[in-house]
């Protein structure tokens, strides 16, 4: 029997959270209507509302389904979205998005939608991702990596993207080749966190870390040509300057970074989450359609290429604790307490 923390789920209803639908349903003991995180309805008094872990359970504790929200299609928008993913991982060749939708039973167009809000990405990314991951882990032929992911029921997931580090920034085939045909340009940055470096292509921000200095990213990407920063790569670093200083005030910076499609999905969710605010690590693995994925995304969120910028700082432990940090706990805790500080003045204003 899966056990529900009502604390957390009457969190999720009260800011709507589209990542908790199909994990828990609300009923409304003065209406008698049952409705999913994500209703659009009013939200009813706490005490008024009773909690079960599936649609079912409400049903057959007398709860009728809410007509606005639709509750009971949760599932079965899940279930197909789950049996595409196991058809892109079984295909020898990325399945056309019309053959997915058909094979699931929705409309194409509809099926895209349902696919990239659970998932994080495109059927077609998510193929892309697959197979620039399956030509970087060390799987043996018989074993895909779905099977190998299922085998492992993503109680070791850190096999998988572990090695993730290694494999960041540019075109997923320019990383495969060490950087070969890329310019890199970089500085290094005082900033009120102590020393960083900042990496940026020409297309954008492909690394900001801490404790590392351009030996870095001769041995991240020693095919490609590394220069130190130009004046075209001014304006970028003023607004990494910027982002660290004012959180409030983050600018929207180009970045440049690849990863498995896993890792792209966990990224894009950091991304989503506002200064001031912080989720769960079990939080994101709901949102990027992976509940139990949640080793797997404290992985992903370790190996965040970008400091701050992807806000992999704003993810803790579900009990409140900080988890970890590839910065130093020191540092998360300070950049927390800066976007809290900053978030309350400006409330205050
Ligand atoms: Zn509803």
């Amino acid at each position: 029997m899966k056990t529900i923390d009502e604390k957390q789920a009457w969190a999720a209803f009260e800011r709507r959270d589209r990542s908790w639908d199909g994990r828990v349903i609300g009923a409304v003991k003065t209406t008698g209507i049952y409705c999913k995180p994500s209703c659009p309805a009013r939200r009813p008094k706490r005490e008024n509302v009773e909690f079960f872990a599936a649609a079912e359970a409400a049903l057959a504790a007398g709860y009728r389904p809410c007509l606005r929200c639709k509750p009971d299609e949760v599932g079965r928008d899940r279930e197909a979205v789950a049996k595409a993913v196991r058809l892109i991982e079984q295909a020898e060749e990325p399945p056309a998005l019309a053959e997915l939708a058909a094979a699931v039973g929705y409309a194409p167009h509809h099926f895209q939608r349902l696919f990239t809000r659970d998932v994080g990405v495109s059927p077609a990314q998510y193929a892309r991702g697959l197979r620039a991951q399956r030509a970087q882990t060390q799987l043996t032929e018989d074993k895909s990596v779905t099977e190998a992911i299922y085998d492992a029921g993503y109680a070791a997931p850190s096999r998988f993207y572990a090695d993730a580090k290694e494999r960041l920034g540019m075109t997923p085939s320019a990383w495969r080749d060490g950087g070969r045909g890329e310019t890199i340009r970089y500085a290094m940055l005082d900033t009120p966190l102590g020393q960083m470096l900042v990496a940026a292509t020409a297309k954008g921000i492909c690394r900001l870390t801490f404790d590392e200095d351009e030996g870095a990213l001769h041995r991240r990407f020693p095919n490609a040509t590394i220069l130190p920063a130009d004046e075209a790569m001014a304006s970028l670093i003023s607004g990494v300057m910027t982002a660290i200083e004012t959180p409030t005030a983050m600018p929207d910076l180009p970045l440049d970074v690849r990863g498995t499609a896993f890792q792209e999905a966990v990224w894009r969710e950091l991304r989503k989450i506002p200064v001031g605010q912080t989720r769960s690590y079990a939080d994101i693995a709901a949102a990027v359609g992976q509940p139990l994925a949640v080793r797997a995304v404290g992985t992903a969120n370790g190996s965040n290429p970008v400091a701050v910028l992807v806000p992999c700082h704003r993810v803790i432990r579900s009990d409140g604790t900080l988890g970890g940090y590839a910065g130093g706990l020191d540092r998360k805790r300070q950049l927390l307490e800066a976007e809290g500080h900053a978030t309350r003045a400006k409330l205050a204003l």
